[in-house]
């Protein structure tokens, strides 16, 4: 399952924490043209062929969830439009207007909070200043993150200017909650939807950061932080930062690997949640009690614990239908097998029993003065359980009573 990849040449990069001053990857990274967008592929191309036809609205507004890389796209189509060899998908980056906006200097991007400045007044200062011509560019672009915070009022004077919008002024609205955004603003924008970025994209991006920053690392360690950040590039690169600074390979070289990983996203407990689980079956109640204290003493909370063995209950279920379900990279490699031995030795009707105990059990445990003692009895009376007959066996049974009264 490991699959370590070695780099050539780590000592000609600077390693993650090896060099002072290190930025984190999600600063260190940012896209500044469009190429180097990832997961946004309609966004982009369709934001290229408006940039390079010189066909572009003057307002826009972008949604997406938290992480997908609105402020990202907002600065990017600022930098296209007042690059001086623009506008252009590819902003040089060396022009005096796109080192401005690097620099967070740019007197004619201007970029604000709504949630901060939500108010009619706040509003009108910006329309007022809007009147102005850009400094030293060809656009004044203002930048509203968080635009639906706006108040009702404040949406009704920028309503007037996005009706007849002077000629040298874009606006590039971000929200997370373009539902609250009133129509009359939205039908006067071109809308850009972020998508979730898929996790396989995600895992590819990392892999190359990982490589430029001369962190050796498993496969199966990007590819769980690739499935944690859920579709957030912002989330998957502080973890990744976060795993960069966890370990180190023998000859000292920064070390991203899947043991780690699992640790750091708490995943490690899946191994006692599935010995306990095991010992349950097992009807072994001294052990399954010990391995109780084992979970106390981590400090997890007793229906915590109920809610880890419902899902693993319910992946032995999927195990049973599909066992190539096992492939699950958030479990060891150990684990895997041990999950397909249990699915195996445990019949369906036993697992859906189990199912229902547990869902009685984690009510109990919310609703009991000491939650404790309640996951204790619950253990008591899983490690009790007789297994059912199948309908297989209940059948014979019957079968055979039938033929026994037979003379
Ligand atoms: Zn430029």
């Amino acid at each position: 399952m490991k699959a370590t990849v070695k780099l050539v040449q780590p000592q000609e990069s600077a390693t993650a924490s090896g060099v002072e001053g290190y930025r984190v990857l999600a600063r260190k990274y940012r896209p500044t043209k469009l190429s180097q967008v990832i997961g946004q592929d309609f966004l982009v191309e369709t934001l290229k062929r408006g940039l390079e036809g010189g066909r572009l609205g003057h307002a826009f507004i972008l949604t997406g969830i938290r992480g997908t890389g609105k402020t990202t796209t907002a600065r990017i189509i600022a930098r296209a439009l007042n690059c001086h060899v623009g506008p252009t998908p590819e902003p040089c980056g060396t022009c005096p207007s796109c080192t401005a906006i690097a620099q967070e200097r740019s007197m004619d991007v201007i970029e604000i909070d709504a949630a901060s400045r939500t108010s009619v007044d706040d509003m009108r200062e910006i329309i007022e200043a809007s009147r102005y011509r850009a400094v030293s560019s060809a656009y004044k672009i203002y930048i509203i993150d968080e635009v639906h915070m706006l108040s009702k009022s404040a949406f009704n004077a920028l309503l007037k200017t996005l009706e007849e919008p002077p000629a040298h002024v874009k606006f590039i609205f971000a929200t997370t909650e373009i539902q609250k955004v009133p129509a009359t603003i939205l039908s006067r924008c071109v809308r850009f939807d972020l998508k979730r970025i898929e996790s396989p994209t995600l895992a590819a991006y990392f892999k190359t950061l990982c490589a430029q920053e001369a962190v050796e690392f498993d496969e199966d360690a990007i590819a769980l932080i690739a499935k944690a950040a859920e579709g957030s590039v912002r989330d998957g690169l502080s973890l990744l930062d976060q795993a960069m600074t966890y370990g180190t390979s023998a000859e000292g070289i920064p070390h991203v690997s899947a043991l780690n990983v699992r640790k750091m996203l708490g995943l490690s407990e899946q191994g006692a949640v599935l010995e306990l689980f095991q010992t349950l079956m097992g009807g072994d109640i001294v052990s399954a009690l010990e391995k109780l204290r084992y979970f106390y003493q981590e400090g997890s909370d007793p229906a915590r614990i109920i809610e880890d063995l419902l899902d693993l209950n319910h992946w032995l279920q999927c195990l049973k239908i599909n066992p190539d379900l096992a492939q699950d990279i958030t479990l060891s490699p150990e684990k895997r097998e041990k999950g397909l031995e249990l699915a195996k030795n445990l019949t369906l009707p036993t697992l859906t029993r189990v199912w229902q105990m547990l869902l009685k059990g984690l009510d109990e445990v919310r609703r009991a003065p000491s939650p404790q003692k309640a996951l204790e009895v619950l253990v008591i009376r899983l490690t009790h359980m007789t297994p059912l007959p199948s309908l297989q066996e209940l059948l014979e049974g019957l079968g055979e009573g039938s033929e026994k009264k037979k003379p």
